[in-house]
């Protein structure tokens, strides 16, 4: 039982995942997953549903699935999840200048970058799912 609602998890993520880099125009880039199993990969934070690590250089991002999104799973919360995926997508448009201007910040304007960094991704993460058909993730 336990095994199967596992791999239904998975395989919904497996699922949405290439629909969403299409829905993003990203078919050059390569999605890995990483299933996490504890929250250390996310620096121990509690509650980070996933984050992702993007090499701009040869189009390749990793999204690491934490413990909060499989509960989400579990709790039927599919929209949910699926919105914390295009907030992962929308970080790879923001990676680019986010890059450039890290090696432009002093110690004043650090903190500043970050949250202006996570408020621009998060913006365009709901003015795209606005858009996204719910069968994209309605399995
Ligand atoms: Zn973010």
């Amino acid at each position: 039982m336990a095994k199967a609602k596992a791999d239904a998890y998975k395989d919904w993520v497996r699922a949405v995942v290439p629909r969403l880099r299409e829905y993003f125009y990203l078919e050059a880039w390569h999605i890995d997953l990483v299933w996490e199993e504890d929250d250390s990969s996310a620096g121990g934070c509690s509650g980070v549903i996933a984050h992702i690590d993007i090499n701009d250089s040869y189009l390749q991002a990793v999204i690491h699935m934490m413990p909060a999104s499989r509960e989400m799973f579990d709790d039927g919360d599919t929209e949910k999840l699926a919105f914390c995926l295009v907030h992962e997508f929308s970080h790879i448009l923001t990676e680019p200048l986010y890059k450039v201007a890290v090696d432009a910040t002093t110690n004043a304007s650090a903190n500043f970058l970050e949250t202006i960094r996570e408020q621009q991704t998060q913006r365009i993460a709901l003015a795209v799912f606005r858009g996204i058909p719910e069968e994209l993730y309605s399995l």
